[in-house]
């Protein structure tokens, strides 16, 4: 059945059998996991998912791929699908109502143009989700996993490195999908923390710092900071913590951040908090 590809779902489907099996041993699965995959699409992983875990949720918009998939899961009994937006998808409320008692993996070759918020939504649920693997634009999966000091290094890596662990797996070319994308991809993996590599007092304020920070990368620190915290509060810190003083904020740790942020002992305003940080990331 030829379904014709809707640009404005970001369908581009995955045809490459071998990357199809790739990301299914990239993902390290277990016979007794627990999957939700993202944008089901034709179903395609969905089988290779059925094969390799205890139970798969194929969640899709589409209600034009539905019969596809419904035919995978009568040819599957532990593959059931789920009609609904993942933007709008409560999953909290999900694991409750089906009783699932563990820690769920997350997969999807998901649209581009809602990696973020997909992001977000997930790390919002992070108490329930162990591991996501998603495919994202390659400049996107770089800047996810950039360490202090390179150039893709920003407040949207230090955002997602507090919560996780981030490896991209591997590169995906654009001629492995149908209709081909005009970018490169690639398969990151979402490890997600039991708790956060640095110890904050307060993570909204720490995140407005970053994002302040960051707003002028060009800038040395102390201007970007300038209208947020006090001269000489920055000054003792970069000093006692033996940074230079004219540093960049790409040359600061998410570790060195966090101390900045505790030492200054600034609150968050109500309403800044991180839930809406990716929509202002640069
Ligand atoms: N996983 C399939 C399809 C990838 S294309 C494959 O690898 O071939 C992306 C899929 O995400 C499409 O099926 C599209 O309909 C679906 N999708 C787009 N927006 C969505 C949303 N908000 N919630 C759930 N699924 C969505």
């Amino acid at each position: 059945m030829y379904i014709k590809p809707k640009k404005s779902l970001g369908q581009n489907f995955l045809i490459d059998k071998n990357i199809q099996k790739k990301i299914i041993c990239a993902c390290n699965l277990f016979k007794e996991d627990i999957v939700l995959e993202i944008g089901a699409g034709k179903g395609d992983l969905t089988v290779l998912l059925a094969q390799s875990v205890k139970k798969v949720y194929a969640l899709e918009i589409d209600p034009r791929l539905y019969p596809l998939l419904q035919q995978v899961a009568d040819a599957n009994e532990n593959c059931q699908i789920i009609k609904s937006d993942i933007l709008k998808f409560n999953l909290s409320k999900f694991i409750l109502d089906n009783q699932i008692k563990q820690k769920i993996k997350v997969i999807g070759n998901i649209p581009y143009y809602i990696s973020s918020p997909i992001i977000e939504q997930l790390i919002g649920y992070r108490k329930n989700i162990s591991a996501a693997f998603i495919t994202v634009q390659k400049e996107f999966g770089r800047r996810a996993r950039a360490p202090a000091g390179s150039k893709e290094y920003g407040s949207f890596s230090c955002f997602l490195q507090y919560y996780c662990k981030c490896e991209i797996l591997f590169e995906i070319k654009r001629n492995s999908f149908k209709p081909a994308p005009n970018v490169d991809s690639c398969f990151l993996s979402l490890e997600f923390r039991e708790r956060p590599p640095v110890l904050v007092q307060d993570e909204g304020a720490l995140f407005k710092l970053i994002r302040t920070a960051f707003n002028q990368r060009r800038k040395t620190l102390r201007n970007s900071l300038g209208g947020l915290v006090a001269q000489e509060s920055l000054r003792n810190f970069l000093q006692s913590a033996g940074i230079d003083k004219n540093v960049r904020p790409e040359d600061l740790s998410l570790e060195q951040f966090a101390s900045l942020s505790n030492s200054l002992g600034f609150c968050s305003d109500v309403g800044d908090r991180h839930a809406c940080h990716l929509r202002k990331v640069k």
